[in-house]
């Protein structure tokens, strides 16, 4: 953290918490020792130093505002912080990471919307892990984002045991994302959180998961298995691999049934 509120791990991209306050705490939670404390909320000045940081750092491309949830944030506030971003001439895209479409779909209101078409394009992140949280109200409230707000909205889901932890439950969840305009991005490995062992799913039966659903429905509805490394690793990608041996002029692959193909170079 160079300055109070921004993480600068990966070189190109910055995390910054605007606010550590949620509308539900999730019991998976990686920052669930920070969620609710609100005297950890950067206030005008700790923003001003931000903001400063960023426009010292032309290799930073990317601003993600998250949390706890930056969309506690009044819309003039909101609208502020994306004006300043998007006056910095290297910063490429905005990205805000909120679970309020699923949790408090009721701030997703026309005067937000209108506040993210003066700066499109921005790219909100959601946070659906189960297809029963696509409420119609959710779903009514991410098109409202999508068509007044102009943004592209992608999910990140946790896979989390005895919730998720199907192929049917993941199916029918991705299928249900994209359906309500949303593209699946990640399918992230349940961190290790203290209180939340019982969630975790090995990641062999993670990798599986994948394998079997990949093939089985459209590659626009199919996320990106990762787990981000204890310890400030950074995110990794688990693909399942389908390479299953390679030959002096051929490649034999194993496909999601389970059939073998051989094919040349
Ligand atoms: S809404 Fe997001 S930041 Fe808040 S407790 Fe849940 S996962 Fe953590």
């Amino acid at each position: 953290m160079p300055v109070k509120g921004v993480t600068h791990r990966y070189p190109d991209r910055a995390l910054w918490y605007l606010s550590h306050v949620c509308a539900v705490y999730c019991r998976f939670c990686t920052r669930k020792r920070k969620v609710s404390q609100s005297s950890q909320t950067p206030d005008g000045e700790d923003w001003k130093q931000a903001l400063e940081y960023f426009k010292s750092r032309p290799e930073i491309r990317e601003v993600i505002l998250s949390g706890g949830d930056p969309l506690n944030l009044s819309d003039s506030k909101l609208d502020f912080l994306l004006s300043e971003l998007k006056r910095i001439p290297h910063i490429n895209q905005v990205r805000i990471h909120t679970r309020y479409p699923v949790t408090l779909p009721m701030r997703i209101t026309p005067e937000f919307c209108a506040v993210l078409r003066r700066h499109f394009p921005v790219f909100i992140v959601t946070h659906f892990n189960h297809p029963k949280e696509l409420t119609d109200f959710s779903r009514e409230k991410i098109r409202m984002l999508v068509q007044d707000g102009s943004a592209t909205v992608l999910n990140q889901s946790v896979l989390l045991k005895g919730i998720n932890d199907s192929v049917e439950t993941l199916v029918e969840l991705f299928y249900g994302l994209t359906s309500a305009g949303i593209k699946p991005y990640y399918l992230h490995h349940c961190d290790e959180v203290y209180g939340s062992a019982h969630f975790r799913v090995p990641i062999s039966k993670g990798v599986e998961l994948m394998k079997s659903i990949r093939g089985r429905i459209s590659g626009l509805c199919v996320p990106l298995y990762v787990v981000d490394l204890t310890g400030g690793g950074g995110k990794v990608p688990l693909p399942a691999e389908y390479l299953e041996e390679e030959k002096s002029s051929s490649y034999v692959f194993r496909n999601y049934r389970g059939d073998l193909y051989e094919i040349g170079y």
